[in-house]
């Protein structure tokens, strides 16, 4: 690895991020959170997301030997994306999604893409449809909520702070990265009798993982060619119900 990384090229991309990425990022989750994705959103944002990744790409090409296609299929692995377990590919998605929008199709003929145009089909911009304020990928043997997917985990890798061309290095070489935190229920609990009422009213109301919502968790409905979908709790492996309910009722008792 080339530790000389130009400062200006990584100063442009740490601006990029911080200024335009994070920015745009804060205003995608909250309309995810709204239900009021709309199709220009869900294609602007994703052309921002891939702008950046191409410029990680660029900048990766300088530290080292990696290739577009190289570094792009090894993201998904690099950043251990949080969630969203059924699909393995997401950063090559987006990068197709954003590919397919600019050209009307996908050329066939580009190996870049051969696999992932064999696995869900033509990707043209009609690939993405809109529903009830949700952006969902939909193809013949395919069908998930693109927003909450693909968009969602991707975009929380940019969130973690970034601010010297030494950090962008760590950034680019993958060992540093934004994250949902799921399953890291140590930092949130003392696993005391006095955090019991909101440990069980966690497990009772998890998150799901893959698509990031609660009680209105639509996983199930999803489609990955054979695999129906499901849903994906964040839920805390050390968590007992009887011992977490023997400590509520204690908890009352003091309170008497
Ligand atoms: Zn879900």
């Amino acid at each position: 690895m080339n530790e000389t990384l130009n400062d200006d090229e990584a100063k442009y991309l740490l601006s990029y991020i911080n200024d335009v990425l994070l920015p745009s990022s804060k205003e995608f989750m909250e309309l995810l959170t709204n239900n009021q994705v709309m199709l220009h959103h869900a294609f602007s944002f994703n052309a921002i997301l891939t702008h950046a990744i191409d410029y990680m790409v660029f900048l990766a090409k300088k530290m080292g030997t990696a290739t577009r296609t190289s570094y792009i299929k090894e993201f998904d692995e690099k950043y251990n994306v949080s969630g969203a377990i059924h699909i393995s590919n997401k950063f090559r998605l987006l990068d197709a999604i954003n590919n397919s929008f600019k050209h009307v199709e996908l050329d066939n003929s580009q190996s870049r893409y051969r696999d992932l145009i064999e696995k869900y089909g033509e990707l043209t911009f009609h690939s993405l449809k809109s529903m009830n304020g949700k952006v969902y990928f939909e193809m013949p043997t395919y069908k998930f909520d693109y927003g909450r997917v693909v968009l969602r985990p991707i975009a929380i890798i940019f969130d973690c702070n970034l601010k010297s061309t030494k950090d962008i290095v760590d950034f680019i070489n993958g060992d540093r990265k934004g994250s949902f935190c799921y399953g890291s229920f140590d930092t949130v609990y003392e696993y005391e009798p006095w955090d019991a009422i909101d440990r069980m009213i966690d497990n009772c109301n998890p998150q799901c993982m893959n698509c990031g919502e609660y009680q209105n968790c639509e996983c199930s409905s999803y489609k990955y060619a054979s695999m129906k979908g499901k849903s994906d709790p964040d839920t805390d492996p050390k968590f007992a119900f009887n011992d977490v309910m023997s400590q509520i009722s204690g908890t009352r008792e003091w309170n008497r």
